[in-house]
This record gives structure tokens, sequence and C-alpha cells, in this order.
């Protein structure tokens, strides 16, 4: 690999384990094992002392130093409300989960002798604006070059697709991760990856079948000691039974049963959880996995596409054996479980090499033609109106091959299109005819992104100041929503030049781009002005405090 191909590294960054991938010289993805040899690392970061401690020597300290122990991170990025403290530190979870990356980069560095600096980071199809900009944010405290965000499943998909790119087929990825569960479905085609829908919940993961086994466990604990105290208040006990969960779930993937202890207020009592119950106690989460499949699959024919060909499960929690099971009898179709706990990273890592590769090509052609290309898409369309000739490209491929020492088909693999759709609908708050306020939706989920979507205001008083834009997110498919049913993700201000008349029309554009992230801009029409948009995100770290968790990590050694 030489300097001007630099490796991009794909990172799975989990709500309970995170994981780094790239491509080797084989074109083969694969995962770098971290300081501990572990091949998956838990997303928990323990401030120690003096130090941070990520993965699994932070998981194990949780027992012991409850309230210095950060897990499951993941589920409040781009919440605006999380802070964790520490010697009168405040630590948003951007930052927390820069720690997490750091780790995985670190680790990656020692094995390899190579600098991790541009990375790929994975996402939850499921994520709205704010969580992908705060995860961007997180790749960015680490000290990173965040080349893109990507879905998991269509990281997932990517990795499926490449193992044979020969058969086109309609994929259902099935992916219940330990926090999130995110049902996507995707076409593979020879040249092109295409998300044609997602669905999910943000809020349903592996995670949740522990805290059923913990709220047996609490029962059983109570109805044999025959105390009513919650004994879950006690710190010490919660972290202990959480633990204790999370692994009778793993052997319940293996075995019929397991014997489990509750240990609190110096009394023990030894229990038997048997898969039954354990199935019993935790139905109606599997059973929401299939609703929101169902639903999913509905709005899929509304897009013309009315069967799959496949379903694959990813994601850690689908090695439960009933998961597969559950499937088979509501699809009639026997799952796939493909490389559950590596597929996303090892995508990522693909994704970040294709791009890597791109951008050989793309300079040596912008050089050749003399034309500034800005994306790979535009190359196989300039080939088409005869702009470029296939003489020119094939060259220019060939170079990149000589220069990375990558066969020429990989090259020619590498211009694979990937199609993203956007997972949520986002409009701007509007005003009926009657004065009452709605939410008139731009864009509506399961739109293929990137997307433009431009819409003209007009000044309502003579040398207005500015014009307040109040951008909300939601789950409907609805052009017109009630405010309750969305949320504010962001305000965008317009300050407008002096003096303008009433009535005014000013073009407001937003472009929602192929990472799920949004840009606005203005334009006062009658004298085409660009005028000048200032956004304002509260859930998402900015401003001074970025720059202050940036400082700290960056001379931060984490263990
Ligand atoms: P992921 O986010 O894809 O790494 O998935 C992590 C989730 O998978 C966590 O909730 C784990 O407890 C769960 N998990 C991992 N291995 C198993 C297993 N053998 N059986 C059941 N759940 C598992």
């Amino acid at each position: 690999m030489t300097d001007q191909s630099k490796r991009i590294f794909g990172i799975d960054l989990g709500t309970t384990y995170s994981s780094i991938a790239y491509v080797d010289e084989f074109g083969k993805a694969v995962i770098i094992p971290n300081a501990e040899n572990e091949r998956v690392m838990p997303s928990v970061v323990f401030f120690d002392e003096d130090s941070i401690v990520v993965g699994d020597v932070a998981k194990e300290s949780s027992k012991l130093y409850p309230n210095e122990v950060v897990s499951f991170v993941k589920r409040s990025m781009g919440e605006p409300n999380f802070i964790f403290l520490h010697n009168s530190e405040e630590y948003r979870a951007e930052e927390i989960s820069a720690y997490i990356l750091k780790k995985l980069a670190q680790d990656a560095e020692q094995y390899l002798g190579e600098k991790v600096s541009d990375v790929v980071i994975t996402c939850p199809a499921y994520f709205g604006i704010n969580e992908r900009e705060a995860t961007r944010k997180a790749g960015e405290i680490a000290g990173f070059n965040v080349r893109h965000i990507i879905n998991e499943p269509t990281a997932a998909a990517i990795a499926y697709g490449a193992m044979d790119t020969q058969n086109e087929r309609v994929v259902l990825v099935y992916d219940l991760g330990g926090g999130t569960f995110d049902i996507t479905m995707i076409d593979i085609r020879k040249d092109s990856v295409e998300v044609i829908c997602t669905g999910g919940d943000h809020n349903l993961g592996g995670k949740d079948w522990d805290d059923r086994i913990v709220a047996y466990m609490v029962e059983v604990f109570q109805n044999e000691t025959g105390t009513d105290e919650d004994i879950l208040d006690d710190p010490d006990t919660w972290q202990d039974l959480q633990l204790s969960a999370e692994k009778a779930k793993k052997i319940l993937s293996q075995r019929p049963k397991t014997p489990i202890s509750v240990t609190h207020g110096g009394e023990r009592i030894k229990m038997t959880l048997d898969l039954e119950k354990f199935q019993e106690i935790t139905e109606d989460l599997l059973e929401r996995t299939i609703e929101f499949t169902k639903e999913m699959l509905e709005e899929a024919k509304s897009k013309g596409y009315k069967t799959f060909d496949e379903i694959i499960l990813v994601g850690g929690a689908t090695r439960m054996p009933h998961v597969t099971a559950r499937i088979q009898e509501e699809f009639s179709v026997t799952p796939k479980i493909f490389d559950p706990d590596e597929a996303v990273a090892k995508g990522a890592a693909i994704f970040g090499w294709k791009l890597s590769l791109n951008d050989g090509l793309i300079e040596r052609l912008s050089r050749k033609t003399n034309k500034p290309i800005q994306q790979i898409d535009e190359i196989s369309e300039m080939i088409e109106s005869r702009e470029l000739s296939s003489k020119d490209f094939k060259d220019a491929a060939q170079e990149v091959a000589d220069e990375t020492g990558y066969t020429l088909p990989s090259i020619e693999r590498s211009m694979l299109k990937v199609k993203n759709v956007t997972s949520k609908s986002f409009g701007i708050v509007a005003h009926t005819a009657k004065d009452q306020e709605i939410v008139f939706n731009i864009v509506l989920r399961n739109t293929t992104v990137p997307i433009i979507r431009k819409k003209t205001f007009y000044t309502a008083v003579v040398d207005q100041k500015t014009v307040l834009i109040r951008i909300m997110e939601s789950e409907t498919s609805q052009v017109e929503i009630q405010l309750a049913q969305a949320v504010e993700i962001k305000t965008a201000v317009l300050n407008l030049p002096p003096n303008l008349p009433v009535d005014l029309p000013i073009e407001i554009t937003f472009v929602l781009n192929e990472e799920g992230r949004l840009h606005i801009t203005a334009l006062e029409k009658t004298e085409s002005r660009q005028i000048d948009v200032m956004v304002d995100t509260a859930s998402v770290i900015q401003g001074e405090a970025l720059e202050k968790a940036k400082e700290r990590s960056q001379n931060l050694v984490v263990h």
C-alpha cells in the first residue's frame, strides 16, 4: 500500500461490542484482533482514577466500580441530556464513543505497524440525522478523518455480496445487535448494492433479552427469600445480574438449560433457567422483530418489491436458536447466519477499500480528462456519454492496479454503486390556513439518498431580519403530520440582507446526502443572493465543548 492509496479502515461501533477491519493485499476483509487478542471488544469504558480503560477489563470493572463505568453509550448518541460526570468533568456520548474508537485504532496500529487515520464507521440504519452526526463527531474527536458513515445492514450486505457477485438477488438483512434491531431489504446486483427499504427499532436488542433474565432472577430471588426489596437499586447487584444474565443467554444458545445464582445482601440463591422459560419471558421481544419485518415488507411492496430471495442474519443476538426458528415459521425460508459478529466491520472495510481505490481512479481520470470529477458514479456516466473513452478508463484502472498491487477486476469491482435510503422522514414546521402549526414533510422515509428538495418561503414583513426554520424528524410516511408526531432536531436561521420587501421569495434547498446528513442553503431569488444559514443542533456536541473533547482525546492513551 503506497501513500497515494491510503488505507481506509472499517469500524463497527456497536452498542455492546465493537471491532475494526481492513482489506488485506489479497482483497480480503479481515478483522484486526485487539491487544487482548479478541476479535470483538466490549464497547465499555471505565474511567479509572487517572486513566481510561476500554474493553474487556472495563466490562469486568463494572462489577467493582459500577459508577465509573459507561456501557451502551451508543443508545445515547445525539442525546443532549446524556452527560457522564467524572472528576467534575463532563463527558458526552460522542467523547466516550471516541475512546472506544481510539482503543480499536491504537491496538490495530500496534498489530499492523501502520497508522489508522482514515475510517468508515457504521451506524444502525435506524439512526436519524443527529445520531449520524454524533457518530461522525465521535470519529473526529478520536482524531480520524471520517470518510463515511455507512449503515450497518448495508455494510453487512456488502460483505455478503462481496462473496458472490454473480448471483443477483433480493436479500433481507435481519440485524439484531446488542441494542438495536434493523431490518433492511437490499437488492444485490452485479454492479450495485441498493437498499430498498429499512425499518426497525432503536431500542430493541440483545440487551433487552438480558433485562428479561435479570427481571426473572429478581422475581425468583424475592420469592425464595420473601423480600420485596428492589435488589436492583444496589448498583453492585445490578451489574452482577446484568453480567450473569448475558452469560446465561449465551449458554442457552448452546444448551437447553443453565444454572444461575443471585447474591445480594449476604443471601445467595441458585436457580436453573431453561430454554423454554427463556423463550416464554422474551417471546414478545421476538414478536416485535417479526412485526417490524412485516411492516417493512408492506412498505417494500409499494416500491415494487413483492418478494425476496434470502434472509441473512447478522448481529450477535441472532445466535439465539429460536430467532432462526421463528423466522422460518413466519416466512417459510431458512435464514442464513452470516458472520454475525464480524460482517459489519468487514463490510465497512470493503467500502473503505472501495473508496480508497476510487480516490486513485478519480484523481487520475480528473487529470486525464481535465475535468474535476467528484464522485465515482460520474465515471460510468462519462463512459456512457463518450466523454471518457473506455481505453482511458482501462489505462487509469491498470495504473491504480499497478500501484496498489490489486488485480484489474478488483479495481473494476470497486466501481460498485452503493445506494441507500433515508430511515426517517424530515420536514419543517409550517402554518396551515387556520394558522395552526403542523409538520410538512419534505423528504419521506425510505426515499433513496442523496436527494435534493427545494422549498420557497416568503418574507412576512418589510425589512425582515431573519427566518427561523424548525427541522423535524419523524417515522411516519405521511406528508402532513401533527407536531407531536415528530421531534425537532435542528433549527436553521436565515440572516436576511437589509431592506427586503414583504412577500419576497426565498428558496431553501435541503440536501440529504448519501450518509443521511442534512445540508441547507438558501437563496434570495430576485437578485440570486446567497443567504447565510446558521444551523444549530443542541443534540450533537459542537463549538467549545467539541474543541475541548478533541483536545482531551488527543493527549489521551486508552488502555
Ligand atoms: P452485536 O451488537 O452484533 O455485537 O451483538 C451483541 C449482542 O449479541 C449482545 O447482546 C450479545 O449478548 C449477543 N450475543 C453474542 N453472542 C451470543 C450468543 N451466542 N447467544 C445469544 N446472544 C449472543
